[in-house]
């Protein structure tokens, strides 16, 4: 049995004279008594030995409240880095919907590329170039990313951490972090290479394009030749200026020298594309009205009102009267009206060296000065004029001279 007692110092005649100066001294000497067992023990601590231990709580408790403060400051960063972890991940989660969007988006444009009109498919390639734009922000934004994982970051974080007997924890993170940004050029990386190949499938359905148009333009060279005229569709271009479709910047893409290449490649070609569609919209290809047999071709023949031999400057092509006639390219109205022998007629300028006539008509649709656009309707067949059944008399010209209208029906 212990009994433990504290006394203030009474009764010590020997120290009476320190006790009396002392008195008030939070730190005077201090007694206690410990009885046990029918015995009593005296333990006396003196005011040095007191002020030791003062010292020493208050060293521990600064100690203790700077421990908590480097512990929060910790959490701070560890927080910190969590937040821009979830900045990461949200950026890649974005990441992902637009690759999701763009492969949809470029899927349909692939679909489209042979069929849309070119208009259709330039909007289709803009839109495109948007998005193409988008990812490749959004590419060199996550590989910006790396910055805040820096080696510099991670060893004052480290450092902080040993402190705190936390290392482990920083180890662990730092791990973590590193296989999400790993994981997330791998993913850039992938995303690089989808684009490699898009940009490829488009490569060559451009080619593929370009060499059909060139293909249709030497089948039309071929009966320009045969009365001395020759069709150069870059005569007049303005390829040179390189005005046309936009190409994105390319600094995303400056670590990717291969896929840089591929862009500047994809979009000159894409550039050739276009041109040609355009100059290919202003040559008068395929049938002006949907049925119709040839009653008369081009060329000598004998004149069905006075039996003479003459020379048919375009072809015949009898249909029902009503049935729509419809121009085969773009161009200006530049007749539109009555005309000796002709009935109603339309002539349309194709601007780029290639006018139609359109003759015997039943009914006019357009005015003389209207821009007209490929298969829009002009007019109807008729049996107007010097005709003797209804029937459309088309005539196609190059440069001022009278073509064989069929060698353009059958090209396109
Ligand atoms: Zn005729």
């Amino acid at each position: 049995m212990v009994h433990l007692r504290y006394k203030r110092r009474p009764k010590r005649p020997k120290t009476l004279n320190f006790q009396s100066s002392e008195s008030k001294n939070f730190f005077s000497e201090k007694e206690f008594i410990i009885r046990s067992n029918g015995q009593t023990k005296v333990f006396k601590i003196s005011p040095r030995v007191q002020w030791i231990v003062f010292v020493t709580m208050i060293v521990l408790g600064i100690w203790g409240a700077h421990s908590y403060q480097m512990y929060s400051v910790s959490d701070r960063i560890i927080s910190y880095q969590e937040r821009k972890l979830g900045e990461t991940r949200s950026a890649y989660v974005d990441l992902m919907s637009d690759f999701v969007t763009v492969h949809k988006n470029i899927s349909a444009l692939v679909q489209n590329f042979g069929q849309a009109s070119s208009s259709q498919k330039k909007d289709d390639l803009d839109e495109y170039l948007k998005k193409a734009e988008v990812i490749e922000e959004k590419i060199r934004q996550i590989t910006a990313k790396e910055d805040w994982i820096n080696e510099q970051d991670l060893s004052e974080k480290s450092a902080l951490k040993d402190a705190l007997i936390h290392r482990d924890v920083a180890i662990e993170e730092k791990k973590q972090l590193e296989e999400k940004v790993a994981h997330l050029q791998e993913m850039v990386a992938s995303l690089q290479a989808f684009e490699m190949d898009i940009l490829k499938k488009i490569e060559t359905l451009s080619n593929k394009d370009i060499d059909k148009i060139k293909s249709t333009i030497s089948t039309v060279n071929g009966e320009l030749k045969k009365r001395g005229k020759y069709y150069n569709p870059l005569a007049n271009s303005k390829k040179n200026s390189k005005g046309g479709l936009y190409v994105p910047d390319n600094i995303a893409l400056g670590q990717n020298q291969e896929l840089m290449d591929q862009v500047n490649k994809t979009f000159g070609l894409i550039d050739d594309n276009s041109y040609y569609q355009e100059a290919l919209r202003r040559i008068p290809l395929g049938k002006p009205v949907w049925s119709y047999w040839l009653s008369s071709p081009f060329g000598k023949r004998t004149d069905p009102f006075n039996a003479k031999s003459a020379r048919h400057k375009g072809v015949d092509l009898a249909s029902n009267k009503g049935n729509k006639i419809k121009t085969m390219a773009d161009g200006k109205v530049t007749r539109a009206g009555t005309a000796s022998g002709y009935g109603k007629m339309v002539e349309i300028d194709h601007g780029n060296g290639f006018k139609t006539k359109y003759a015997h008509m039943n009914a006019i649709y357009v005015q003389k000065g209207e821009e007209v656009v490929l298969g829009q309707a002009i007019g109807e067949v008729g049996n107007t004029g010097r005709s003797t059944g209804p029937h459309l008399h088309y005539e196609v010209l190059y440069d001022g001279v009278h073509m064989d209208p069929m060698v353009f029906i059958k090209a396109r």
